[in-house]
């Protein structure tokens, strides 16, 4: 593999800005590492080889004049197929959407945009992002790269596995539910997910939208909080981000006493449940770095944890059938030449085009928000969640983070069905709207990486990056591996 891929982006951005390094050689690199493991891992739906070789020429001919540089100038990027670019097509990996071309940048974009950021491709994803696996893509499935009779997780599989195989510097995607920290704990990166209204939405294809959030993904914390740096802040189409100043959340990140004076939370509640004996043996030795550093551990409850899968899918669902309800076959995406009806098209367009796991979740979501439901499930669902907040805002008090396994179990065979408990710890951040990240760990015995999972408190997120870079120092993880082929 290239050299010029094991920079990190902050000094990678700063050579190509200097001349020491070419943009067209960074983004050569990523196509030959392309080409070299992606037909094996399958990470990407669309390349836009041409395209990128294009700008990357734009970029080094502005520095050779000494224009001003962006904060991203000529580093390449892959994107989530969820996320509109003008003039490409957006699939989130459905035959609805197959033909679909985006009108606009997503917000996000248009900040990469203006920062020089060169967008490689679209990676795959489950369908509209249900799913944990990347295996309901109408398209293809995605391996993991370190071992790949897999599942490198999901939904947003294809950027992880893409991130983790050295394929490119960093990728951005979605987190409804985890679909960044468990793909990212399951490829052996880093992965994170603001608090909810940190990074606007706006051009994202929703999903459950109290929960979805764009975050992203990359081989250390350091390049994370540097691309949240540049697509976070306050955006006036997405109605719940937030107005906060502009952050760089790489200030202070190598701040040698973080750790000092720290308190961190593990709940009661992680031990009620059946762990991958190697995670827990991993974790434990996690939990021991972080004390020798001074780390108070404090064991923190929160009994609502058990009520995460449930009240997760109600609301999700319930979610999704509103929002799922656009794809009507009329306005836009796939429509059916077979309806006798309105009704029947409608049928029809949805039937043809959507695979079994969305269609399982519009009628769930449906019911649970029928009339006879709604106070039964969907209502009960919303107070359980603020009971929920309220336990872990309880939690806060007498520690800073939540600290858990990133999963509670290894990463699946294709086809094989992971416990749903495993992502509860991840899934209860977005219930909450607080931010987590997952920092790699650990090799397991079978040589696959496992992750530990930091939970924070909201709009803190740079401490969340302070507290994983600095366990990112302590882990032991040799993050310059890659897997070898
Ligand atoms: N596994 C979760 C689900 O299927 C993750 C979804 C997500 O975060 N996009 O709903």
């Amino acid at each position: 593999m290239n050299e010029i891929l094991k920079i990190k982006v902050k000094e990678l951005k700063t050579k190509i800005c200097s001349g020491q390094v070419k943009s067209v050689d960074t983004v050569k690199a990523c196509f030959d590492r392309i080409k070299e493991a992606d037909s094996k891992v399958k990470a990407f739906l669309k390349l836009n080889e041409k395209m990128s070789l294009k700008q990357a020429e734009e970029s080094d001919n502005k520095i050779k004049v000494g224009a001003k540089c962006g904060l991203l100038e000529g580093v390449p990027i892959g994107i989530k197929d969820n996320i509109m670019v003008k003039g490409e097509s957006m699939t989130s990996a459905s035959k609805y959407l197959e033909n679909y071309i985006s009108p606009y940048d997503a917000t996000v974009i248009e900040k990469l945009k203006d920062a020089g950021a060169i967008f490689v491709g679209r990676t795959n994803m489950d369908e509209f992002a249900m799913g944990g696996s990347t295996e309901t893509s109408a398209y293809q499935k995605t391996a993991n790269p370190w071992d790949i009779e897999h599942i490198p997780g999901g939904s947003s599989g294809g950027s992880a596995a893409a991130v983790a195989s050295g394929m490119i510097p960093f990728a951005l995607g979605s987190d409804t539910g985890g679909s960044i920290r468990q793909p990212a704990g399951f490829c052996g990166i880093v992965g994170y997910k603001p608090s909810y209204g940190l990074i606007s939405r706006y051009g994202a294809c929703a999903l459950a939208s109290s929960f979805d959030q764009i975050g992203t993904f990359s081989k250390n914390v350091t390049d994370s909080a540097f691309l949240t740096s540049v697509i976070a802040g306050k955006d006036y189409r997405d109605p719940v981000c937030e107005p906060k100043e502009w952050i760089d959340y790489t200030n202070d990140i190598d701040n040698p006493d973080t750790l000092k004076a720290l308190k961190v939370g593990i709940p009661k509640q992680l031990f009620d449940y059946k762990t991958d004996s190697e995670i827990s043996k991993y974790f434990n030795d996690a939990v021991s770095k972080l004390k020798f550093e001074g780390v108070e551990i404090a064991e923190v409850d929160v009994p609502a944890y058990k009520y995460v899968p449930a009240l997760y899918k109600v609301i999700m669902c319930a979610e999704v059938s509103a929002n799922i309800a656009t794809f009507d076959g009329i306005r836009y995406g796939y429509r059916s030449l077979n309806g006798k009806n309105l009704n029947d098209e409608y049928a029809k367009s949805r039937g043809e085009s959507l695979g079994y796991e969305v269609k399982k979740r519009i009628l769930f979501g449906t019911y649970v928000l029928g009339s006879k439901n709604y106070h039964r499930c969907y209502h009960q669902a919303q107070k359980v969640r603020t009971l929920l907040i309220n336990q872990i805002t309880d939690a806060y008090k007498k520690c800073d983070f939540i600290f858990t396994p990133a999963t509670l179990q290894m990463p699946v065979k294709f086809g094989e069905i992971l416990p749903e408990e495993c992502d509860i710890f991840l899934i209860a951040a977005n219930l909450a709207g607080l931010p987590g990240i997952t920092v790699p760990c650990s090799f397991t015995s079978t040589g696959m990486p496992m992750g530990v999972h930091f939970m924070g408190q909201r709009l803190f997120d740079a401490n969340l990056f302070k507290v994983a870079r600095s366990f990112e120092k302590i882990s032991g993880f040799d993050i310059s591996k890659y897997p070898s082929f």
